[in-house]
């Protein structure tokens, strides 16, 4: 999910690594590291901090740290706390070599059992360590570095952009993909390995793009590629055109728009290695030791702030309605103040992005202190809400660095669904309904994948409604919270006001906003309460609101209703948000450029909110 860059050449390449190192950090990081290889040595340097951290211990080391072989490594954890000793990079048993690596090994916990079992022991708690390990066991067999990489990759599952050196072969590295991305430079007599071109824009523009599965043996003079299993393939070499800032965008116009697009990952990395489609079921390393809390629980209290307690609303409707868990689910700035009744068989969710949000940390502060089961649903691996909670589940959806959270959000629901499905198995689900749900949550990165691949419509209807003064966002059960995310993702980046609410509620209140000139949009799937918000849309219609639909592909009766309609595909309720709410963060985004805001950093807001 980091940073990756590797140099091997005739300059010292320690400025080089930490020059691509600093280009790095704006994937955010915790730590950072180099491995040199200087006279069939290996020198190490590590940190938890900020690349600049590291700098200054190696400039401490007065130079004596440089080579022209070397890697370095801007660490965002996923796998133990960000310290020192999870820092990469990782050795094996022999310390004759080392790995740094970015993603997710999912097969990590059984490999290390069976190490430990053959007598191996692991400095950090990182699945890297694990895999660094593997390697060494394999070159022990074949006394061959890329053939021991090739066999260690192919018992590994998961997501790698990594890249290995080993004093038993001090002249190459060697650097695999699947899944991270990962690219050669190349340049005259030096080349580089990156996880992408900003790290090495400065010496060349000249790179070749890793493919999944593919594993490149990097020398001074050149490079050859093969496959896992030995087949060689052949890569051309393409320039980079774009510029600095272009290239951390990932090409996007903005962070927001490449983490939105980022969704299919983002989802699929918060069930990986948990989600057993085959057994219907869920392991969550996290929760395991609190699995008797959960199952005897008195009821789920969730608390949160912001998108993150739109999330816990949903998390509401699949607790009670799939779970079968009375669930509460309340804004953490009032929890902590209002001296709530918890009591030691209530279990409290606590979601958060950064794992740094002031009020939810109090909330868990408090809920501890009332000898509650505390459990953090955070991304930021060793935060705050993370150290402090009984245990919890990690979003992995990487650094989000647009301020209106997107990718969290949609991460945030998995995990919920994986929590839910997990709970509802072990309260009496049979396996063969576990695996509808398993099979239907598995199928949501393509979903999200085909609505991004049109937008089209979206960007007409924000074309359409960039200048409206307001905006009302409907809708019901589970959709409901889909609606508020929908206003306030817009209120966020665009400024214009906006407002969610229940469907049916609307006649209570709001609809005497509704005129001719109101854009309302309406989440309105192919689900139990269908026709219950058609009704609404027809007390919106009535009153001449300009009605935009979010709804199934197969639904052919709102087109004759809404005046745009938005397609999504069709899935199981409860999990429809991180489905239905992937349009609404297009449409703000949209009406937000139309509307020349900062999309990325709009007045006010901060990312992570450490203050109450
Ligand atoms: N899973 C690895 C770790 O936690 C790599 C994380 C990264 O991509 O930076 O150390």
């Amino acid at each position: 999910m980091c940073g990756i860059i590797g140099y091997i050449g005739e300059k010292n390449c320690v400025p080089i690594l930490l020059e691509g190192l600093r280009r790095l950090e704006y994937r955010g990081y915790d730590s950072a590291g180099i491995a040199l290889i200087k006279d069939g040595r290996f020198h190490i340097q590590k940190k938890a901090g900020k690349v600049s951290d590291l700098a200054e211990a190696i400039r401490l080391l007065d130079g004596t740290f440089t080579a022209t072989l070397g890697m370095g490594h801007t660490r965002w954890a996923t796998h133990g706390e960000p310290n020192d000793a999870n820092a990469h990079p990782h050795w094996d048993a022999t310390k004759k070599i080392a790995v740094i690596h970015n993603g997710i090994i999912e097969n990590y916990a059984a490999i290390r059992t069976k190490l430990v079992r053959d007598g191996h022991t692991f400095t950090g708690k990182t699945d890297t360590e694990v895999l660094a390990h593997l390697i060494g066991v394999m070159y022990e067999e074949s006394k061959d570095l890329t053939t021991a990489v090739r066999h260690a990759l192919a018992e590994v599952e998961g997501t790698y952009g990594l890249v290995v050196l080993s004093v038993h072969e001090p002249d190459k590295m060697i650097a695999a993909r699947k899944g991270s991305p990962l690219i050669l430079g190349v340049g005259e007599g030096e080349n580089f390995v990156a996880s992408d071109a900003s790290a090495i824009v400065d010496h060349t523009r000249n790179v070749v793009y890793l493919d999944d599965g593919e594993i490149a043996v990097v020398t001074r003079e050149g490079f050859r590629t093969v496959t896992i299993d030995d087949v060689s393939v052949t890569k051309q070499v393409q320039e980079v055109t774009l510029e600095l800032s272009q290239i951390e965008r990932g090409g996007y116009e903005h962070f927001m728009l490449k983490e939105i697009n980022e969704q299919p990952e983002t989802i699929t990395n918060a069930m990986r290695g948990r989600l057993l489609v085959d057994q219907g079921n869920v392991v969550l390393g996290g929760l395991r030791h609190v699995m008797d809390k959960l199952l005897c629980a008195r009821r789920f209290v969730i608390t949160a702030c912001g998108t993150s307690w739109h999330a816990g609303l949903v998390g509401k409707y699949m607790f009670e309605q799939i779970a079968k868990m009375p669930t509460e689910v309340e804004y953490a700035s009032e929890f902590r103040y209002r001296n709530p009744i918890i009591r030691s068989d209530d279990v409290v969710f606590l979601i958060s992005q950064s794992g740094e949000t002031a009020d939810t940390l109090a909330a868990a502060r408090e809920a501890k202190a009332k000898h509650a089961t505390v459990l953090g649903i955070v991304n930021v691996v060793g935060s705050s809400i993370a150290r402090e909670s009984h245990g919890g589940v990690y979003i992995h959806a990487g650094p989000e660095i647009g301020v209106a959270s997107t990718k969290a959000f949609t991460s945030q629901l998995t995990v919920l669904a994986l929590i839910t499905l997990m709970l509802a198995r072990a309260r009496g689900m049979s396996e063969a309904d576990g695996r509808v749900l398993a099979e239907e949550i598995a199928s949501l990165p393509d979903k999200v994948r085909a609505i991004l691949r049109n937008t089209e419509t979206i960007k007409a209807i924000a074309h359409e409604f960039k200048d409206t003064p307001t905006a009302l966002y409907l809708g019901r059960g589970a959709n409901f919270p889909v609606a508020l995310e929908g206003a306030l993702k817009l209120k966020e980046i665009s400024y214009i006001h906006a407002e969610g609410y229940p469907a049916a509620e609307m006649k209570h209140g709001p609809i005497a906003l509704i005129d001719e000139a109101m854009p309302v949009v309406v989440v309105v799937p192919k689900d139990a309460i269908y026709e219950k918000v058609m009704s609404n849309i027809q007390e919106v219609r009535a009153r001449k609101g300009r009605i935009i639909a979010v709804a199934n592909e197969d639904d052919d009766e709102i087109e004759g209703l809404a005046e745009f309609v938005i397609r999504v595909p069709r899935t199981y309720g409860f999990f429809g948000p991180i489905i239905n709410v992937i349009p609404l963060q297009l449409l703000a985004y949209y009406i937000a450029v139309a509307r020349g805001t900062n999309v990325d950093q709009p007045r006010n807001l901060a990312k992570s909110v450490t203050v109450e």
